[in-house]
């Protein structure tokens, strides 16, 4: 029997849907991740904004184009947030929602409706992963209640993975990166070990370990002592930021100010000085002026980002950001182009720093990544190799560069 696990969202919705496909490979299906003819479909969809939504409604019409008789399991924020717009459509046996994921594989012969709130972090199978880089679950859920995000009402409540279990699989996976991730990952816990704490506990783990994203709140010289200490731990930090206003700020619920924010990236220089520091803004958010969008525009330069993820706000139904007046298209759209060029020059400017230097890098299929999260491409570079590049020239997006040595198969 074909079952196909189509995933719509973010990273963590692609490490879930990668762990259930292994799941359902032990239990002897064929799987794919690819839209196609199935016996079997299941839709694991995201709500982070109205057009992830709309995909994932949309898919389950694409997956009937293929087989009309195939049923169709749902999951994940979509499922949760509007478990009716799918319950509603033909061929959907089962809503399943976003906390209780592992319960997919025993309910695969259940119809009808479940829903339930979790608390206790959702082991569920080891991913399939490629031997150059695989993602490692530890968190799941927020407490944070950012007043844009619809997270901490789909995901629940911040619950973290049992250090052993996350240093076992790590163990297990023979991979040349990991690249921890979670919704929060900033709030790791077990017991009174945070995240710094499982840095260390990875050290000995022959690959080398990327963050996903940070809280600025993190970021403490304790924390980045550890994250040093360790050895493995790459020098790229996705710190969130959101806004360069302290007005705005207060308005998300995001809390910190803008120079708390800077202080942060100072530290990380401290500590590693050529880290590159990534970052997510959002653009007109409701009552943004623009004498605080000036301020964003003058924190990218400012903190000196490598990457800048910029999306116009855009409100997500049963936030208190939606019952804020929304700004003028015209107004986000004016403003994504300015903050778009803002993030072009740090980002050349960030890497401008490193050309003609020598850096490790990792590739893959198609390019690689150096340490500090510059995309590279070399001649003669194969899948799975960790070689010193040095970069030469920027070239489609990215850098290109030489190969001086292997440093690994
Ligand atoms: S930190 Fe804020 S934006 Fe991120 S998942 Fe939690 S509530 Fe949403």
């Amino acid at each position: 029997m074909k079952v196909c696990v189509f995933t719509v969202g973010c990273k963590q919705n692609e490490v879930e849907s990668a762990s259930l496909r292994g799941g359902l490979e032990e239990l002897g299906y064929e799987t794919t991740d690819e839209l196609g003819y199935a016996d079997l479909y299941l839709l694991n969809t995201c709500a982070v904004t109205a057009e992830a939504e709309r995909k994932s409604r949309q898919a389950v019409g694409r997956m009937r184009k293929f087989n009309p008789s195939a049923p169709v399991i749902v999951f994940g924020c979509a499922s949760e947030h509007a478990p009716s717009a799918f319950e509603k459509k033909e061929g959907v046996t089962l809503v399943a929602g976003a906390m209780r994921k592992d319960k997919i594989l025993e309910l695969l012969s259940g119809r009808g409706v479940f829903r339930e709130t979790e608390t206790a972090f959702c082991e569920l199978p080891r991913p399939k992963c490629t031997k150059t880089r695989a993602y490692l679950r530890v968190q799941d859920g927020c407490d944070r209640f950012c007043a844009y995000c619809l997270i901490p009402y789909l995901r629940g409540r911040s619950r973290s993975r049992a250090l052993a279990s996350v240093v076992a699989e790590a163990e297990a996976m023979r991979v040349k990166e990991i690249v921890l991730t979670g919704i929060d990952l900033a709030s790791y816990r077990d017991g009174d070990r945070d995240l710094g704490d499982l840095l260390l506990a990875l050290k000995e783990i022959p690959a080398r370990i990327r963050l996903g994203s940070l809280e600025e709140g993190t970021v403490t010289r304790e924390f980045l002592a550890k994250a040093k200490a360790a050895g493995n731990v790459m020098p790229h930090f996705h710190l969130s930021l959101q806004s360069g206003s302290d007005r705005v700020l207060r308005a998300m619920n995001r809390r910190y100010t803008r120079e708390e924010f800077l202080a942060a990236c100072a530290a990380v220089r401290e500590f590693f000085p050529d880290a590159a520091i990534t970052t997510d803004i959002i653009v007109g958010f409701p009552t943004e002026t623009e004498e605080d969008f000036l301020q964003s525009l003058s924190i990218v330069q400012e903190a000196g980002f490598a990457h800048v993820h910029a999306f116009p706000f855009s409100a997500r139904e049963g936030t208190n950001a939606a019952k804020l007046e929304d700004l003028p298209s015209a107004v986000k759209r004016e403003r994504m182009g300015r903050m778009l060029r803002a993030a072009e020059e740090a980002e050349s400017a960030y890497i401008s720093r490193f050309l003609g230097t020598i850096r490790p890098a990792l590739f893959e299929s198609d390019g690689g990544y150096t340490d500090n999260y510059i995309r590279v491409f070399a001649e003669g570079a194969a899948e799975g190799k960790l070689c010193s590049v040095r970069l030469k020239e920027r070239k489609n997006g990215g850098v290109l560069a030489e190969i001086i040595e292997e440093v690994s198969s």
